[in-house]
This record gives C-alpha cells, sequence and structure tokens, in this order.
C-alpha cells in the first residue's frame, strides 16, 4: 500500500531556511583577538549566504559543482556551508593541515571548481597552486600574503556586489551536499560525499538527548574544525534548532580557548583529547563553568582526562565515536539511567553507545558475527541512512561487507549497545598469538602524574613476534620514572603480559593533520633507529 504522506526532499535547503527563520536571533559568535568577538545573527548570516551563492553562480558554478573550502572555524565559513549545497553545488571542506601532496591530491581528486581561502593561510594554499589542475578561481577573504596563489578575488567584494534572497533549487535529497576527505593514515585520502539527505537526518540527531543534546537552549564552542567531518556535524545539528555557534577561528590553543569560553559561556562543547589536554595541563585555572559537558572524541578519551575535568573544572566529558565515514555520530555514550554521576566514569570511559539511526555489529576474521557480550572482540562494522556506502571515484571493495562499512576498527560491544574499541586493526599488538590493547595500554599510562602523553605501537620481537613499545612524554618538570617503577605502576592495571618492556622517553607525539597519535611516524622511527630505547629486564 503506498504511504500518504508528503514526498519533500530532505535538504540542506529546509535546515537553512528554518535557522533563518524560526532561529533568525540564534547567533554565530566568530573570535578574533583578546576583547573581539563578532556577533552574527542567523538571520545575517542566511543573508551571507545568498550573497555567496549569487557571486558563485556569477562566477559560473553549477548544480554538482565541487566548492572548496580552506578556512578556519568562522562566520563567513558557515555561510559557505549553506549557500554552497544549497545552490546545488558541493561543499568542499579541505583540510588546511593536510601535507601538500595530499591536499593537492584531494582539489585535483575532488575537481573543485573554486575555492575560498583565509587570507591568513593563503600561503600554504599558493604551495601547491601549481599543482591543482582544475581550479578556476581563488576567492580570499580577509588580509594575507596571497603572492604565490596566482590571479585571486577579494571574498567581500564579491558579495557586497550581490543581493540578499538568492533563488535556491531544490536539490534531490539523494545529491551530494558536501564532501570530505578522510585524513589518509594509510595511502592517499578517500572522498566521502554526504547527501542532503543524509545532512539533514543527521542534523536531526544531534538533537537527541541521547547524542549532543542541541537546542535552541544551548550554545556551541566549535573547537573541532569545520574541515573535519563537517566539524562533526554539529554546525548543520546548531543551525537547525537555533543552538549559538562560537567560533575560535585559528585561536585554538589553552589561553585562547578559556578567554573564548569565558567570554562568551558556551553551554557545550566538542574538541579531540589533545585539545583538552592542553586546556588541563596549562590553563588548570580556566573558567568552565559555563559548560554543561564536551563531547570528547576522535580518539580514545583517557580515563584521566575525563577524571581531571570533574575534579579541577566540575565539567563531565561524554566520549562519542565515528569517523569522516559515519557524518560522524555513531555512538555517543551518555550514562544510562540508574547510574549515578559519583559512579559514572567507568561509563564514560566506554567509546559510547550506538545511536538512533545506525546499526552496529562486530565481525570476526571469517566475516560473522559476534555476540554482545561485552568480550567478544571483533572488527566493527556499521550501516544507516548518514553511513557512507562508497568512496568518491574510488573503488574500494574491501571496506564494505555485505552493505556495511568496515570500519577498521576492533572492539567488543555490550548487552546494552556500549562499543567499547580497544584499537584500530592495524594498531593492535600481536604478541605471541594474543591481542594487545594499544589504547588501553595508553590510558592506564596517562593516569600516572608523570606522563602527559603515552603513546604505544608495535614492534618486532624475535619471541612474541611483536611486543610493545611505549612512547612516554612528560609532564612538565617531571623526574623520569625507572622502567621498573613504570612495571610497578602497571602491574595489577592491565594484564601482567601486557606491561612493555621497551620504552622511550620523547618530547613530543607525533600527530596527524587532525591531531591524533601517528603511529605510523612511530613506528617508522623505532625501524631507522631514531628512537632511544630504554629495555627492562624481563
Ligand atoms: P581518519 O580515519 O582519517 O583518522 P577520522 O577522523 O574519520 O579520520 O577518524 C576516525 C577514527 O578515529 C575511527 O575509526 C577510530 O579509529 C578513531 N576514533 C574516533 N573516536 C574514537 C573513540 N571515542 N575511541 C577510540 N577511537 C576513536
Amino acid at each position: 500500500m503506498p504511504s500518504t504522506m508528503m514526498d519533500l526532499p530532505l535538504n540542506v535547503n529546509a535546515l537553512l531556511r528554518h535557522g533563518r527563520t524560526v532561529h533568525h536571533d540564534g547567533l554565530v559568535l566568530t573570535y578574533h583577538g583578546p576583547g573581539d568577538i563578532r556577533e552574527a545573527t542567523f538571520a545575517e548570516v542566511a543573508n551571507q549566504a545568498d550573497r555567496l551563492a549569487g557571486a558563485l553562480h556569477r562566477l559560473g558554478i553549477q548544480s554538482g559543482d565541487r566548492v572548496g573550502t580552506f578556512m578556519w572555524n568562522h562566520d563567513a565559513h558557515m555561510a559557505a556551508y549553506l549557500a554552497i549545497p544549497c545552490m546545488g553545488a558541493v561543499l568542499h571542506t579541505l583540510n588546511i593541515r593536510l601535507f601538500p601532496e595530499q591536499l593537492a591530491y584531494v582539489i585535483n581528486h575532488a575537481a573543485d571548481r573554486v575555492i575560498l581561502v583565509d587570507g591568513s593561510i593563503a600561503p600554504l594554499l599558493a604551495k601547491v597552486r601549481d599543482q591543482l589542475t582544475t581550479v578556476e578561481h581563488i576567492v580570499v577573504r580577509g588580509a594575507g600574503d596571497t603572492s604565490g596563489l596566482g590571479h585571486t578575488l577579494d571574498y567581500d567584494e564579491l558579495i557586497n556586489a550581490e543581493e540578499t534572497g538568492f533563488d535556491y533549487p531544490e536539490p534531490d535529497e539523494r545529491s551530494a551536499a558536501a564532501m570530505c576527505y578522510t585524513s589518509g593514515t594509510t595511502g592517499n585520502p578517500k572522498g566521502v560525499a554526504y547527501s542532503h539527505r543524509s545532512t539533514f537526518l543527521h542534523s536531526i540527531a544531534t538533537h537527541s538527548a541521547q547524542t549532543l543534546q542541541f537546542s535552541q537552549k544551548e550554545r556551541v564552542l566549535l573547537i573541532v574544525p569545520q574541515f573535519h567531518a563537517n566539524a562533526w556535524g554539529m554546525p548543520y545539528g546548531a543551525w537547525s534548532v537555533g543552538t549559538d555557534l562560537v567560533m575560535p577561528q585559528q585561536f585554538l590553543q589553552a589561553g585562547p580557548l578559556a578567554e573564548v569560553i569565558k567570554e562568551t559561556r558556551p553551554t557545550i562543547s566538542g574538541a579531540v583529547p589533545t585539545v583538552l589536554n592542553d586546556i588541563l595541563h596549562n590553563a588548570p585555572d580556566a573558567d568552565l563553568s559555563s559548560l554543561r559537558y564536551i563531547v570528547c572524541g576522535g580518539s580514545a578519551v583517557p580515563r584521566a582526562l575525563i577524571e581531571g575535568y570533574r575534579s579541577n573544572f566540575d565539567v563531565d566529558i561524554v566520549q562519542a565515536w565515528g569517523m569522516t565515514e559515519t557524518s560522524p555520530l555513531a555512538a555517543v555514550g551518555w550514562p544510562p539511567r540508574g547510574v549515578a554521576r559519583e559512579d559514572d566514569i567507568d561509563v564514560r570511559v566506554k567509546t559510547g553507545r550506538i545511536v538512533a539511526g545506525t546499526e552496529v555489529r562486530i565481525c570476526n576474521d571469517a566475516g560473522s558475527p559476534l555476540p554482545w557480550d561485552g568480550q567478544a572482540q571483533g572488527e566493527i562494522e556499521i550501516r544507516g541512512p548518514w553511513i557512507t556506502g562508497s568512496y568518491h571515484l574510488d573503488p574500494t571493495e574491501e571496506k564494505f561487507h555485505d552493505g556495511w562499512l568496515r570500519t577498521g576498527d576492533v572492539g567488543s560491544i555490550d548487552t546494552d549497545g556500549f562499543i567499547q574499541i580497544s584499537d584500530r586493526a592495524k594498531d593492535v599488538i600481536k604478541s605471541g598469538g594474543e591481542w594487545i590493547s594499544s589504547v588501553d595500554l595508553e590510558n592506564v599510562l596517562m593516569g600516572h602524574e608523570a606522563i602527559k602523553e603515552a603513546a604505544v605501537v608495535a614492534v618486532p620481537d624475535d619471541r612474541w613476534d611483536e611486543r610493545p613499545l611505549a612512547c612516554v612524554v612528560l609532564q612538565e618538570g617531571a623526574d623520569q620514572p625507572s622502567t621498573e617503577a613504570l612495571n610497578d605502576y602497571l602491574t595489577g592495571r592491565v594484564a601482567k603480559w601486557w606491561i612493555p618492556e621497551r620504552w622511550t622517553f620523547i618530547e613530543e607525539v607525533p600527530k596527524t593533520s587532525v591531531g591524533k597519535f601517528d603511529k605510523k611516524v612511530l613506528r617508522r622511527q623505532h625501524a631507522d633507529g631514531e628512537l632511544v630505547v630504554v629495555a627492562r629486564d624481563s
């Protein structure tokens, strides 16, 4: 029997119309440096989007064309988030921290025709300008050194010449609205094209009390960059329900962030563990009292960080899991009913609980699903309307299994649908045929008072095939503990056979373009003999 419901497209245009009218007084606050916070209402940002759509149209952008953004988080980037998909084009957020060869690769692979760039980072784009084969126009916003970019257009001049009230088309809900490349920890980055429909559904999902709890009462500080998996879907989620957005631009260090929080008093924030760790250690006196919670993910969130925020700032951290391919919300770890706040850290250290709208399972090496008993470990697979079903012009059949995306993450699921990731498949340490979770070891090590960061990687071992090498960064001013003392510390906290024999003390853990521990670099440094390894007698 056919349904009798209206078949209107689920597109970003519907979100734009809703945000600009119903939530016209929502605010986008952009931080420009000490004491300089500029406000734009949602109605003003929507008008700016209209003008931008007009300017891009005049430059020849048509339905389906890709428009890149090479920008920090700010109001103009939000306007681009709205204008580009709503005019039927595809927003391609470029990661400003990619290595030049990867940046050139993703721009050419996506065939971007126009790029909007912040003047302050124009030199980063200039490095690859002569390798770009499809870019016709570079539009520069704000002051900066644009030499090396060739002919450029001025953003303000372009949009000031346009009127508000652009005549938007009504894009098909299955057409691409935006795209984002994975950070390419192995091989070339892969392109994920989000549809209007997936963006619409994911945005509505952010309003749930089980996910980000966005509502018109909230104000979110967007620390996670708009070029990283669409800032975890927060800009569209916030826009569609009137949550104020606070945009810190390039001011992402502990001190400026503390000031932004004090001045704008956000109720929610989202960031990767490295940034939160930086605030905890370098701005311990910050006033975070406005924050109801901080959503943290992108890599495992150490217990010490969750406890540190609770005891030092009285702020709750909620862990989430997802990836570029999952839009990215897939699991969010709100403690279930019946768990009191004073007892909830054991829940918060879990990776997260499966979000409604997605389905998750774990499979063994033979591809058979495993039970949800909190014990069985397998590769996590996921499917749902905001999970990618293929990569842009990149046939990678091995990433899919019977219509499920293979995430490359290994973990367990418990009877309540809480996921616990133990590792990325490529980071697992196989010692004597048994798995050691590098993530668990890192978490425990980062609970040691002298340790600021710890990354554990597999290194070859004659007897056990692989053993863990613990790469440790000490807290400022801390004395280096002996390997015996570290052994004693780990005893009882992890299985005895997990305890590393090999240790190295380093200045900093190398990070990827999105701020994650870059274990590939550590493994290479170890193979090249660049790390001074202290061995404990085993
Ligand atoms: P990339 O895959 O290019 O590193 P993503 O930002 O898409 O970029 O990263 C997704 C990956 O990050 C996940 O597959 C997972 O390995 C890791 N990750 C994200 N959130 C968590 C979490 N809460 N705990 C452990 N790992 C996480």
